[in-house]
């Protein structure tokens, strides 16, 4: 039994028009909120089968909770490392799924390096998003897709260190979709696998200054960027503007709140600024959820209080 569940794949009479039609991968709705409960359930069943005693991950985010609730589901202890700048929602998130937090150092670097000195032969550690075991488990998705509703002209995801997009174009080719194009969706400011593909090289963003937080990786993992020459990936970007509206959209329309680095995917769909998706009868967008944005996170960031001085 996977540790994932099977999602809705929904036809969106909001988002679409006459001549195209939107359909909607519903990972918003696994149990630890995203899609990464794909890929990590899978590691983790693995690295419980090959005898891990626990399991360790140092993301504060959607990655660090997916852990969280599969080492609950397989019965293993889990520690989470996160930085000082963590915020207490997802803190508490992550504990509630009976994992423990430890809070160390400024920065992500500083909370990685600390786990990893912490780190024992029997531990298994989780990447967010740089792990074949990751990718496989990802691909499911797109397999499930497939037998859920038609096959896509294009299909469009976001892009934070391309983990998702690795498992996607792993589904997409072992099921015979390798002629599908893939729109990858990233906002102004974690556009790290925009910057390499116009480098042509792997890039490494000075700073993530996107509000979507999900999406910020400051280089996208190697992998990522092989498939751009192995594929037809058309990358994009989105302003954090943007994403934030499509999230409000998907409230209204579809009463989900989802995180900007799930709504950036949709505003690229809404506004059709790649050549394919003016032409795709069918568009298959993977709503890949996020917990990190509350309702009332989601209203501060659409509406921000004109009285204080922002602090993201
Ligand atoms: C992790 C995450 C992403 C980005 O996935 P990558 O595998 O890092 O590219 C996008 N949206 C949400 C909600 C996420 O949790």
């Amino acid at each position: 039994m996977p540790i994932h569940i099977q999602t809705p794949l929904i036809e969106s009479d909001a988002f679409s028009t006459p001549d195209q039609r939107i359909w909607l991968k519903l990972e918003a709705l696994q149990p630890s909120g995203s899609f990464k409960l794909r890929g990590v359930g899978h590691a983790c069943e693995v690295h419980a089968a090959r005898g891990a005693h626990r399991l360790l991950s140092s993301s504060g985010g959607n990655a660090g909770l997916a852990v969280a609730y599969a080492g609950q589901r397989l019965g293993l202890p889990v520690v989470v490392v996160v930085p000082e700048s963590t915020r207490e929602w997802p803190k508490m998130l992550i504990r509630r799924q009976g994992a423990e937090v430890v809070v160390h150092g400024k920065s992500w670097m500083e909370a990685n390096a600390y786990l990893m000195a912490m780190r024992l032969p029997t531990d298994a550690f989780i990447h967010p998003f740089d792990d074949p075991l990751l990718w496989e488990g990802h691909a499911t998705m797109i397999a499930e897709a497939a037998s859920q509703g038609p096959k896509p002209d294009v299909v469009v995801l976001s892009v934070g260190g391309g983990g998702l997009m690795c498992g996607v174009l792993h589904g997409m080719h072992a099921i015979g979709w390798q002629d599908v194009p893939l729109v990858a969706v990233e906002t102004t400011g974690s556009h790290s696998l925009n910057a390499a593909i116009a480098a042509g090289n792997l890039v490494t963003l000075e700073a993530i200054t996107s509000i979507a937080t999900s999406l910020g990786a400051r280089q996208v993992s190697k992998r990522a960027f092989e498939w751009t020459k192995q594929h037809e990936v058309i990358a994009t970007t989105v302003s954090d503007d943007d994403a934030v509206r499509a999230c409000l959209d998907i409230a209204d329309e579809h009463r989900l709140i989802v995180e900007p680095a799930c709504g950036a995917a949709v505003a690229a769909a809404m506004q059709r600024n790649v050549d394919v998706l003016c032409t795709a009868a069918n568009v298959l967008i993977i709503l890949c959820g996020g917990t990190s944005t509350r309702y009332s996170d989601l209203q501060a960031f659409a509406f921000p209080s004109p009285k204080t001085t922002s602090s993201r």
